[in-house]
């Protein structure tokens, strides 16, 4: 006799597969705070600890931030087919652990991902079913007010990052949902819905995103 899911014991009952969401935003939208007060509002959600070359910032602990990694083993893990997606950020590499990530999804748990748009691309192709969020600063001075509040980076770096934010943010229509980081709470709370599945009301189609857009690009 077959035991139908319904009428079978706890321990057979499979899970759904999780679902994946993925966050980009240019370099100082304020995206790593976000993703912070999301995960406090929703413990259930996973993070994947990325594995990156940079080296570690003061207030960072390894493992739990980032693993932090030589520049040769990154370079193994990427050739041995290790990583989801890498990127080259910054003069440094980043990389999404394929084993992590399967694994919590085969779990049922619902990850999320905060990398950068190259790595949010492959993402897309290897995982379709993704969920792809972009996050936007509401001006152009916001997002230098905040690359010059992150005290590590000296005025060069930050002069580049600038510029690098315009490029990152041209790839805003790739994604499915744009929030706006104008209000902290607000946006948090935006995330939060998405994460529970109103995408639809954040698409990046909506016709209010047009002025800013035009703002941030020009
Ligand atoms: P930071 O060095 O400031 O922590 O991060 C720099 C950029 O790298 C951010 O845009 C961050 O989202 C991105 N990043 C972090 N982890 C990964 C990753 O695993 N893959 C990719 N492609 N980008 C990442």
């Amino acid at each position: 006799m077959t035991v139908s899911p319904r009428c079978a014991g706890k321990e057979s009952v499979k899970k759904l597969r999780g679902q994946l969401f993925v966050i980009a935003a240019p370099s100082g939208a304020g995206k790593t705070s976000l993703v912070r007060a999301l995960m406090q509002h929703r413990p259930d959600l996973r993070f994947s600890i990325s594995y990156t070359t940079r080296p570690q910032r003061p207030n960072e602990v390894d493992k739990r931030d980032y693993f932090f990694v030589d520049e040769r083993t990154f370079e193994q893990m990427a050739a041995t087919g290790k990583f989801l997606e890498h990127a080259r950020v910054f003069d440094h590499h980043y990389g999404t652990s394929k084993a992590q990530v399967e694994a919590l999804l085969e779990q049922g748990e619902n990850v999320l991902l905060e990398i950068d748009w190259q790595g949010a691309q492959q993402i897309r192709r290897a995982m379709p079913t993704c969920h792809s969020i972009f996050i936007l600063p509401p001006s152009r001075e916001a997002l230098e007010q905040r690359l010059r509040g992150r005290q590590s980076d000296s005025d060069e770096v930050i002069a580049r990052r600038l510029r690098d934010s315009i490029g990152d943010m041209s790839h805003w229509a790739e994604f499915d949902a744009v929030v706006i980081n104008d209000d902290f709470g607000q946006a948090t709370s935006d995330l939060a819905a998405i994460v529970a599945g109103e995408t639809r009301r954040f698409s990046r189609q909506r016709p209010e995103l047009r002025p800013l857009l035009d703002r941030l690009l020009s």
